[in-house]
């Protein structure tokens, strides 16, 4: 599934519940070098939505492309 995964970087605090709460985990999801968490693989993720809905600062867009 061809999805488009946003993370606003003023936003993310770095808190990592994205990654804990997605099914696929660090296959899609890694800390980056700023303290930030970015979705690196989007080939692995089924639009769940997840990941947006748990993050506490709406900071993740996912949309299907
Ligand atoms: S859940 Fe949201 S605030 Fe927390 S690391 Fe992920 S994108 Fe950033
Ligand atoms: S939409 Fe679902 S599969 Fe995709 S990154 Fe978010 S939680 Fe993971």
């Amino acid at each position: 599934m061809a999805v488009e995964i946003i993370v606003n970087k003023n936003k993310c605090v770095g808190c990592g519940i994205c990654l804990e709460a997605c099914p696929k985990g660090p296959k899609i999801w890694k800390k980056d070098k700023d303290g930030k968490y970015i979705a690196y693989n989007t080939e692995d993720c089924h639009n769940c939505k997840i990941c947006a809905g748990r993050c506490p600062k709406n900071a993740i867009l996912v949309r299907r492309l």
